[in-house]
C-alpha cells in the first residue's frame, strides 16, 4: 500500500491533533499544523560563536558570550534550531512526556535545517546523543534524543548513530537550577561505552533542549576524555 494513502486510512481510524495547539494539522506536517509551524522562533541574528547562544540585539559582528569567554566549553560549537518558547515547547513537552515519539517525524526537519546552516563544511565521522538514565529510559520506553538522532542520521545520510555513551548515575532534573548547580548536577553523570567508535573521530552530539549547555558540556569532556577529536552540538531548542 501506498505511503500516502495508508496516512489517509489511519487519519479516518485514528484523527491527528497538533501537539501545539490540538487543532487538526492538514497536510503541513504530521503532528504539528502549517500555523504553529510559522509561528516556531527559528533562531538567526546574532549568537554566541561558541555556544549559539542568542542575544535579543543585532551586534553587528561576531562575539563570545561571557559564560565561553569565562569558561571555555569542551564542546567546538554548539547551535540550534529555535528558542524554547510556545509553540515549540509544547510540541517538545509532547514528544518527552506524553509518549508521542512519533513528533520525531516533524522535528528532525528543524534539527536538519540547523545542522546544514552552521556545520554544512564539518565532515562527521560518528553521531550521538545525550542518554538518560536506563531506569527513565525505561519509564518513558524510548529517548527523544536518541529518535532525533537515529532520524537525523537517515535524512541527512550521516554515519550510524554510535550509542557509546552512557547516563551512568539517574540525575534530578536541571529545571530550576542555577547554571553553577546545573554544572554540578551533571558532573561524573556520563562514560563513554565503546571508546573505539570516538577516539579521533569528529562527534555530533544530538538533544532536544540546551538551556545553559551543562548537560551537553559534561557529554563532551568525556568524549574529548575518550579521545574524541571534535565535539559539535545540535539541538532543536534552546531554553
Ligand atoms: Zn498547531
Ligand atoms: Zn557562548
Amino acid at each position: 500500500m501506498q505511503l500516502p494513502l495508508l496516512h489517509h486510512l489511519l487519519d479516518l481510524v485514528y484523527p491527528r491533533t497538533c501537539a501545539a495547539c490540538g487543532r487538526e494539522p492538514g497536510r503541513g506536517g504530521r503532528h504539528v499544523c502549517w500555523d504553529c509551524r510559522t509561528r516556531m522562533d527559528i533562531l538567526g541574528g546574532a549568537l554566541c560563536r561558541v555556544c549559539g547562544d542568542p542575544v535579543e540585539a543585532e551586534t553587528g559582528h561576531a562575539f563570545t558570550c561571557s559564560s565561553c569567554a569565562g569558561h571555555r566549553p569542551h564542546f567546538d560549537l554548539a547551535r540550534s534550531a529555535a528558542r524554547y518558547r510556545r509553540p515549540l515547547n509544547a510540541v517538545l513537552q509532547a514528544f518527552k512526556y506524553r509518549s508521542m515519539a512519533c513528533l520525531a517525524a516533524d522535528l528532525t526537519p528543524l534539527l536538519a535545517a540547523c545542522v546544514g546552516v552552521h556545520y554544512g563544511r564539518v565532515r562527521f565521522d560518528a553521531l550521538t546523543y545525550v542518554p538518560l538514565h536506563r531506569l527513565k529510559e525505561r519509564e518513558r520506553t524510548y529517548n527523544q534524543a536518541g529518535l532525533l538522532a537515529r532520524a537525523l542520521s537517515r535524512l541527512n545520510g550521516f554515519p550510524p548513530v554510535a550509542n557509546c555513551l552512557r547516563r551512568v548515575r539517574p540525575t534530578p532534573t536541571q529545571t530550576g537550577l542555577s547554571a553553577f548547580q546545573r554544572r554540578a548536577n551533571v558532573r561524573d553523570a556520563f562514560r563513554v561505552t565503546m571508546p573505539e567508535w570516538i577516539r579521533g573521530r569528529t562527534v555530533l552530539l544530538i538533544d532536544d533542549v540546551m538551556t545553559t549547555g551543562a548537560t551537553v558540556n559534561e557529554c563532551a569532556r568525556v568524549l574529548r576524555k575518550a579521545g574524541a577529536s571534535g565535539v559539535y552540538v545540535a539541538t532543536v531548542a534552546r531554553g
